[in-house]
């Protein structure tokens, strides 16, 4: 009976590590038939909000990511915010200091910083040595009299081995002596995470617990209190970090790295689904292309694999381009809007006519998009009425120059004074027409039109964009560039 959970802390957007976490347990839980559990673990007081919260579940929903229990949809082990389970950890935390395998610890800060200090010069690593493990009730008695609030701290056991028998890593072991006793409850009576986790995930009857591997260093910790609780232990697999292309641990200085601003740049959350599956994970074969059904049917434990997944920019671009080229206007036109908006290509609030026309000349440029908010680069040459030639672009400067281009820019101009209106067709015999006119072709007849309206030698399809700017602009673009 497979039962996972996702528990992201409500203290930011979703990252991409969070969101491919997410999703590799929201796969195997497709996969086996099991259970999806998401739960917020919002004890750190003061970077926690309801604010973040939502907004990380509106990016797990956007991506397509359902759970079967947990916040907002309930189910029988809540409540699911850490916040409101308070109440359900007092009595393990009774339990342990009963049985004195907590206690309460009054170290002042300072105590411990100099403690800290101490081992670093002995070249130790840091970690608390367990001074208040023996204190007499006297010695209490003084510290709670003085007012010290104190933290209870496991008592980890001496001299252990602790296995993590992990599907991703296998076997790895660590060293109880280099732990320390570590705190499970603040001195404000606030759990910490590795106790509140542990509590979480028995209670909630976990089985596999699928995290990034920096929780891999919490994993002993946890299993100590698996078993001083007397809980049966769940199944580990600790997946890879997400490097940047450089191999330093990603982070902003890479590009984007929570969801939504992928979201908002105009990505699709199929591509990103893709992209991430793919992160740390691969099927067989050399396919890279999978729908999220595909991906539910093919996810396995066995095939994600221990070394770090570098996160390839250019390929989650390429992936996008892929599925925008896939998807119809009408899916993509919507992500564009915004982006044409912001740039002041379209209004605020467009006629029904602007949009019709908005969509057409998305529609002309969408295959060259890698992701929506390029749009505004791509559709450049549909606005504006004055086309200035582009110094660098030394093709536009050469058709310009040639001996034929001012009169055919001028047959042109004519044939578009002449019209009100024109389509495709129309366009298409009006440029042959003047090609034999004039006996030119190729580069000096089409070239020479697309540059004289865009200022450009490369563009939009030459049809579609004559065809949108319509007659009247062609000619106010063309009479510009004759002048
Ligand atoms: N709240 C933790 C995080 O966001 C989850 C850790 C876990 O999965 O155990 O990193």
């Amino acid at each position: 009976n497979v039962r996972v959970r996702f528990a992201p802390s409500p203290t930011g957007p979703l990252h991409i590590g969070g969101a491919r976490s997410a999703l590799f347990n929201w796969l195997f839980a497709r996969r086996y038939n099991g259970t999806m559990i998401v739960r917020v673990e919002d004890t750190d007081l003061d970077r926690s909000t309801l604010e973040y919260e939502e907004l990380i579940l509106d990016s797990l929903r956007w991506l397509g990511i359902d759970w079967d229990e947990g916040i907002t949809v309930g189910g029988d082990n809540g409540p699911y915010r850490q916040r409101e389970r308070l109440d359900i950890y007092q009595p393990y935390v009774d339990k342990l200091l009963e049985s004195g395998q907590a206690y309460h610890c009054y170290c002042s800060e300072e105590e411990l910083e100099a403690e800290r200090q101490e081992l670093s010069a002995k070249g130790e690593l840091p970690r608390y040595l367990g001074k208040c493990r023996d204190l007499s009730i006297k010695d209490k008695e003084e510290k709670c009299a003085l007012g010290v609030k104190p933290v209870v701290r496991f008592r980890v056991p001496e001299g252990q081995q602790i296995v993590v028998d992990d599907m991703v890593r296998g076997r790895v072991s660590f060293d109880s002596d280099g732990i320390g006793d570590y705190i499970i409850v603040k001195s404000d009576g606030i759990p910490t995470y590795n106790f509140a986790v542990v509590l979480d995930d028995a209670l909630m009857k976990v089985s596999h617990i699928l995290r990034g591997e920096e929780h891999l260093s919490n994993t002993p910790r946890q299993i100590l209190l698996y078993e001083a609780l007397a809980f049966e232990l769940p199944r580990f697999a600790h997946i890879s970090l997400i490097l940047g292309e450089d191999r330093s641990k990603m982070s902003k200085r890479h590009g984007a790295t929570s969801v939504v601003q992928y979201r908002n740049q105009g990505y699709l959350p199929e591509a990103l689904v893709n992209f991430l599956a793919l992160l740390g994970w691969s099927p067989e074969g050399e396919e890279e292309i999978f729908s999220i059904e595909e991906l539910t049917r093919l996810f396995s434990l066995e095939r994600v694999s221990k070394s770090p997944a570098v996160f390839n920019f250019a390929k989650l671009k390429w992936m996008n381009s892929h599925y925008i080229k896939e998807e119809s206007v009408e899916r993509i036109f919507p992500l564009c809007l915004p982006h044409l908006q912001q740039a002041g290509l379209a209004a605020e609030n467009p006629t029904a006519e602007d949009l019709d026309w908005l969509k057409q000349v998305v529609g002309a440029v969408k295959d060259k998009l890698e992701y929506a908010a390029q749009i505004t680069e791509h559709a450049a040459a549909f606005f504006g009425e004055e086309p200035e030639l582009d110094q660098e672009d030394e093709d536009a400067k050469a058709v310009l120059a040639l001996e034929t281009s001012p009169a055919v820019i001028a047959a042109f101009r004519q044939k578009a004074l002449e019209l009100q209106e024109w389509d495709g067709e129309t366009v298409k015999a009006i440029l042959k027409g003047i090609g034999k006119e004039q006996g030119v072709k190729g580069k000096a007849l089409f070239m020479t039109v697309r540059v004289a309206v865009s200022g450009r030698s490369q563009g939009p399809d030459l049809n579609a964009l004559l065809t949108l700017l319509g007659p009247q602009q062609v000619a106010r673009r063309l009479e510009y560039t004759l002048k």
